[in-house]
């Protein structure tokens, strides 16, 4: 038998099921879109990275610089040991900020989940001069060896990346990151049978491990005293989207544009 009483309570009951469902679907829609994206402090970094011309044009003046050290020193270069360089590869000879930018994409942090499957497509482009810098040098007899903090696992789609940049590569001397961090002791190796006549890349634990974990202070007063070798045994590139830099001058974790209020005027 029908009931109006009953009825009525079914209906009263659905809709506030269903009221209650959406609201709480729009809140968690809102509250999602509220949640801060750990990459947008970095956001303007790596635009001004991916696509200024002066980004470019630093990479180029760079390597300019790191070739006419090496093509003036082999003029005169009469050593028994062959010469060789050292470069860095993450945003020395790659351009990885296309994963800087899928991460803000996915409003991401940096893991090595997403990493490793970064490198694994071997599709980072490689950043303006390095090709040339790394043929020219070549033909003067310079051997190129690459010290890199990508995991030695990965050393093979580093290589196709490479590959596909362009530029030739022996595995013997590619060496990446395994129980030994310190690209000092990794360098070390190197020196049994060549000359390391020059360093590059875009973070100063490049050339020392001094910079590694030290303080603010510590790192611009050694880089005061290493200040005369920039620009012919040392060539720092650009990479305003991290490196040690970040590590001591930015509170961690640094999720939100008003972390950065602490900057002095
Ligand atoms: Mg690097």
């Amino acid at each position: 038998m029908f009931k109006p009483r009953s009825f009525l309570f079914l209906i009263t009951t659905s809709l506030f099921i269903s009221i209650s469902s959406c609201s709480s679907f729009s809140e968690k829609r809102e509250l999602e879109s509220k949640k801060e994206n750990p990459q947008t402090p970095f956001l303007v970094a790596t635009k001004y990275f991916q696509n200024s011309a002066e980004a470019a044009a630093l990479y180029h003046q760079g390597y300019n610089v790191a070739f006419q050290y090496v093509d003036s020193l082999m003029k005169t270069y009469r050593e028994k040991k062959p010469a060789c360089v050292v470069l860095d590869i993450d945003e020395t000879v790659l351009n990885n900020s296309y994963y800087q930018g899928s991460l803000y994409h996915e409003s991401k942090s940096f893991s090595d989940e997403t990493w490793d499957e970064w490198v694994r497509q071997s599709r980072a482009p490689a950043l303006p001069g390095v090709v040339e810098y790394i043929e020219k040098v070549r033909e003067l007899g310079v051997e190129v060896i690459f010290i890199t903090n990508r995991r030695s696992y990965l050393i093979e789609p580093t290589l196709e990346n490479l590959t596909r940049v362009g530029i030739k590569a022996e595995r013997r001397y590619i060496v990446g990151r395994d129980k030994i961090h310190s690209k000092e002791m990794r360098r070390a190796r190197f020196k049994k049978f060549c000359n390391i006549v020059q360093l590059i890349g875009d973070n100063l634990s490049d050339f020392s491990d001094d910079y590694q974990g030290s303080t603010i202070q510590e790192r611009k007063d050694k880089l005061e005293s290493q200040h005369s070798l920039l620009g012919s045994r040392y060539i720092l590139l650009p990479n305003p989207m991290y490196g040690d830099w970040r590590k001591t001058i930015l509170p961690k974790p640094l999720k939100k544009m008003e972390d950065l209020d602490s900057l002095k005027k």
